[in-house]
């Protein structure tokens, strides 16, 4: 299938306030007016604890929890833990976090699959009893061949016409661990020619000897994700189960076991799982990127988990905001991840206070301003919140500048600081620069300037100066470590590749650049871990978890513009 890439178009949403209903609140207006449910509109989010919830979780957590709200109903937050061998509690606890963390509460509603084990194994005792179940003892090989292709109908198992008695008899025994892991299984007895592959003879339950995270060794055997999942949705009476498109074609078979069950029957109704350009979207491919190394652990600030977004600096209502924007659809599509950056930029930039920070540091000296001098000049804290107040910064006679806001031999239409040339300092005044010193190797590692003290928040009348640049007073300046993250993957599609390789070619060596020495203005002395700043002319900063006393460490959260559309522009 084609799929197509929704690129930002903000302009456009900011004109519409009032969105029309989209496909899943139609489907859920329909059972309001009909009355299938009465009244009530019940949904859950149901992860595995198989790993850390991502951005793409983060569409389905929204999605459910604000459809609840919506319609003044509830959403219940169910782990999916019916796969002892990947499940851990380290992952449950990391799941309730992010849902708390992204705004949403489900309340005293936090259930587990695997408190239903008992009830599951009384209705797949009731199936066998109604002739809808059988053991079989195909090998999981046999069963693969025996399920046809699909241009061919697959065979009936021999096992197939088990009396119920001994069929019976042998899951009681399975249970019991009489039996070996793979000997054995419980199947649904359906249709071997069925055109949905789902419907031939499923697997209900298979024989493990495995410790569960919660369950300990009670069970041996354990029901299949598809005879679990449909029937938690029912013991919970959720009215409906929103899933992703790959489920599409399980329904026929949750309905199946619904009906022969005669219990509670929700709606399912699918929809299209989030893909973001320049990264992939998958627990199993994240685990890959943690285990070998190419990221320092889940919370990465690279990585698209929730725990690694939040790292990074993002905050809980960009998150919500990008999820409502790129809304629901019923095919699958990549958006590009610019809107999700341009989401953070949209409300740091509302809420972020600005501050001066040099990443790359070149020391200036005033020759004309008194040694010993500290003058407070005042800087606003944010332009777009006046009441975010304004604050000092002490301006002297040594300064720190950017080796970036420097060119000795100035390019055309350069405006920042060259030798014989004029530039604003940010909140200050105007220098220029007399000289360059250089080491013997020839490297520059001081400017001496002289300043203009008749330009302190004026221009001057006789010449025009168009620069402006930041800085940090050297006596003052606080050390930072610096990380600049860039995208994890070199190509939008990382998932497509040649053949004989995997998604590990498109890693982007370059994706984390670390600057050990920048100089912070000192109102970043005391910060605390979490907290998030504008650099000014640099970029959006949170500082990171291993920050100390001594240092602050910063991420970098995102560039001020998207400079990756600049550079798409120029080449
Ligand atoms: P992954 O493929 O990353 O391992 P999963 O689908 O196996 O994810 P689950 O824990 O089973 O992960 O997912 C919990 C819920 O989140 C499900 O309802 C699933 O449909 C939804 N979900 C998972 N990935 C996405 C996505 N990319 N976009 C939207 N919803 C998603
Ligand atoms: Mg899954």
């Amino acid at each position: 299938m084609v799929e197509k890439q929704i690129t930002d178009n903000s302009d456009a949403a900011a004109s519409s306030t009032e969105k029309p209903a989209n496909f899943i609140e139609e489907i859920i207006n329909g059972h309001l007016s009909s009355g299938r449910f009465g009244q009530r509109v019940h949904t859950r989010f149901p992860p595995e604890p198989n790993g850390y919830l991502h951005i793409g979780h983060a569409k389905s957590i929204a999605l459910n929890f604000s459809l609840a709200a919506k319609y003044g109903g509830l959403c219940n937050l169910r782990f999916d833990d019916t796969n002892p061998s990947k499940e851990e509690a380290e992952y449950v606890h990391s799941i309730k976090d992010d849902i708390k963390w992204l705004g949403f509460d489900w309340e005293d509603r936090e259930y587990y699959a695997s408190d239903y084990f008992e009830q599951l194994f009384d209705w797949a005792v009731k199936l066998i009893k109604a002739g809808h179940a059988y053991v079989c003892d195909l090998s999981p090989e046999e069963t693969r061949t025996y399920r046809g292709t699909l241009s061919e109908p697959g065979k009936n198992s021999p096992f197939r016409d088990r009396s119920v008695a001994e069929n019976l008899d042998l899951f009681q025994r399975m249970r019991q661990g009489e039996f070996p892991d793979g000997t054995r299984v419980l199947k649904a007895k359906i249709d071997m020619a069925h055109p949905n592959f789902n419907m031939r003879d499923p697997v209900m339950y298979r024989i493990l000897h495995a410790h569960h995270h919660r369950t300990g060794n009670d069970w041996c055997i354990y029901p299949m994700y598809d005879f679990t999942h449909g029937q938690s949705d029912s013991i919970e009476e959720i009215t409906q189960s929103i899933c992703t498109l790959e489920f599409e074609n399980h329904r026929p078979l949750y309905d199946w076991f619904c009906d022969k069950l005669d219990i509670h029957h929700p709606q399912q109704i699918e929809f299209a799982r989030l893909n973001l350009t320049y990264t992939v979207m998958s627990k199993r491919k994240f685990l890959t990127l943690v285990n070998e190394g190419y990221v320092n652990g889940w919370d990465d600030p690279r990585m698209p988990t929730i725990s690694g977004l939040r790292r990074r600096g993002y905050t809980p209502e960009s998150i919500r905001k990008f999820c409502e924007y790129i809304g629901v659809a019923k095919h699958n599509s990549v958006v590009d991840v610019t809107i999700l950056e341009n989401q953070i930029r949209e409300h740091l930039n509302a809420i972020a206070p600005r501050v001066m920070t040099v990443l790359r540091p070149l020391k200036v000296v005033i020759e004309n301003y008194p040694e010993g001098q500290v003058e407070e000049l005042q800087a606003i804290n944010n332009p777009e919140d006046e009441s975010a107040g304004s604050r000092a910064l002490p301006f002297t006679r040594e300064l720190y500048i950017d080796q970036n806001d420097f060119m000795e031999v100035p390019v055309r239409r350069y405006f920042r600081l060259a030798p014989g040339k004029e530039v604003r300092l940010r909140y200050g005044y105007i220098i220029k620069c007399e000289s360059v010193i250089k080491s013997d190797s020839g490297e520059i590692v001081e400017l001496r300037c002289t300043y203009d003290p008749d330009t302190l928040g004026k221009q001057p009348t006789d010449r025009k100066v168009k620069g402006v640049i930041h800085w940090v007073s050297v006596g003052h300046a606080v050390d930072a470590e610096i990380r600049i993250y860039d995208r994890l993957f070199t190509t939008e599609r990382p998932d497509k590749i040649a053949e004989g390789q995997d998604f590990r070619s498109n890693i982007n060596p370059d994706s984390l650049e670390i600057i050990e020495h920048a100089k912070a203005e000192p109102s970043l002395a005391k910060v605390q871990s979490g907290e998030r700043f504008q650099f000014e002319r640099v970029g959006y900063f949170s500082v990171d978890s291993d920050s100390t006393v001594d240092k602050p460490v910063f991420n970098r959260i995102a560039s001020l513009r998207d400079t990756w559309a600049k550079i798409a522009k120029k080449s």
